[in-house]
Order: structure tokens, then sequence, then C-alpha cells
């Protein structure tokens, strides 16, 4: 079975894109969608994270974060409504990621073991990306490791930016597309050479900014990159303009 996918971004945020960029790209600030998406099959079709809202978010960052569409509108947008969502997978448990998944009245939740854990008991320095009260009493499917979530869709553990981030790997027409699941830009796969040293030596991906293991996120990333077709970085500025992938 071959699958679409369709971006939709209800808010987008203000980001320094050192955060994205691990030590490139800081004080150079930026507006980034954050962003869900439907995943569209003939007989299936599922949600990958739920985005949030600016009222919430607003509330748990320093920058501010912009609505383009409340959570209804986008849903609405390619005729659905919150109640017929009954499958969604949380590449992460961040708040930008999942704040909006208590609208989904009948929604089951697919996370990693690790990382429902690691949300449940977070490196203080990340207690701030994971408010209880947006994950806590979801209907959780829990899987360990890579998965085979249906036909043409495989979960891919992809540790680094936290330690239970899962990358959605799906088959189109046009190959194979990998939604990251951390947070990143198309430029964390098209590295120039420049950072903080003087160096010849351009690697072949930029880790995220923000990571809990720097050596896994690394790693995490040149998969995604040797794997896909095409690659559809959860935070990059392209997502606004396209409609779906492939289109
Ligand atoms: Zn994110």
């Amino acid at each position: 079975m071959l699958w679409k996918i369709i971006p939709l971004i209800p808010s987008e945020m203000v980001i320094d894109m050192g955060r994205m960029t691990y030590l490139r790209g800081h004080g150079k600030a930026l507006w980034l969608p954050c962003p869900f998406f439907i995943v569209k099959g003939e007989r299936v079709t599922f949600m990958v994270d739920t985005s949030g809202s600016g009222e919430v978010m607003s509330k748990m960052r320093v920058e501010p974060v912009r609505d383009i569409l409340s959570f209804q509108e986008a849903l609405a947008s390619v005729g659905l409504k919150a109640e017929d969502i009954s499958l969604v997978v949380l590449t992460h448990l961040m708040y930008d990621h999942c704040a909006n998944a208590k609208l989904l009245p009948h929604a089951r939740f697919v996370v990693q073991k690790k990382e429902l854990e690691y949300a449940r008991n977070p490196h203080p320095l990340f207690a701030g990306a994971y408010p209880p009260r947006l994950f806590e009493g979801l209907n959780f499917q829990v899987i360990e490791g890579d998965y085979p979530l249906m036909e043409g869709i495989d979960l891919l553990l992809s540790p680094g930016h936290s330690p239970g981030c899962q990358s959605v790997a799906i088959k189109t027409y046009a190959g194979l597309a990998v939604i990251t699941g951390f947070c990143c830009v198309m430029d964390n796969f098209h590295p120039e050479s420049g950072s903080a040293w003087v160096s010849e030596k351009v690697p072949e991906v930029i880790p995220p900014g923000i990571h809990l293991d720097m050596r896994e996120a690394y790693a995490s990333a040149k998969r995604v990159k040797d794997i896909a077709d095409i690659i559809i970085p959860m935070h990059d500025p392209s997502l606004k303009t396209n409609s779906q992938i492939p289109d």
C-alpha cells in the first residue's frame, strides 16, 4: 500500500536556529512551523503528532508561539474532525508534539516505552518540555524499538534528541519518506563547512541543537539520511508550502 502525507500547521514558533542545528546558527531567530501530519492510505488514515496552540504553548516558552489555524480548523481543512482520529503516532512527548492530544477523544497514541519513562522522570534541564498534564491519562500503546505499524509504515527508534524519539518511515509512490520525529530542519541533513571550529572535515549530518545524547542524535540523523528518499524534517520551513508529500 502506498501512502500520502499531509502536513498541517496550526501554529508556528520563534526558534533560535541553534536549537535546531548543534553548534551552528546561534543568534539567528526564525519563525518555524509546529506541524502535525495526516497520513492517508487507501483504507486507513492516521496522524503523526498533534502540535499545540499558541495559547497553551506560549505559557511554556520564553519565545512566542503564533496561531495560524485552530486544531479543529486544521483538521477540517482535510475533511476531518477530532472525533474521526483513532490512531496517532507520537514521535516524542515534548510539548510541541503532543499539546493537542487531549482534544482527540477516540485516539490511541503509539509511543516508545523509553520516551514515556523519560517524560515521567526527565532530567531537570528538560522538565519544562514535558508537562505531565499534556500526556498523562492518554490511551497509550507502548512499543519498544523499531516497530512495523502497518503495511508500508515503520516506526524507527531515533534516540538522541530525547531517549525514546521515533521516526516514521512511510512508503509513497515517490519512494520512502521519513518524518524525522526529532526536532530539526533540512540544514541538519545538508551541513556546510563551518561551525564553532575551523575544520576541513564536514560532518554528514548535524544533530538537533537540543539533545540528551549528541552521539545518539548524530547516529539517528545519519540513519534517516541514509534510508530516506524524502526527508521530512519536523520543523522545516518548507512544510508551510507543501500541501502534500509527495505532491
Ligand atoms: Zn519540536
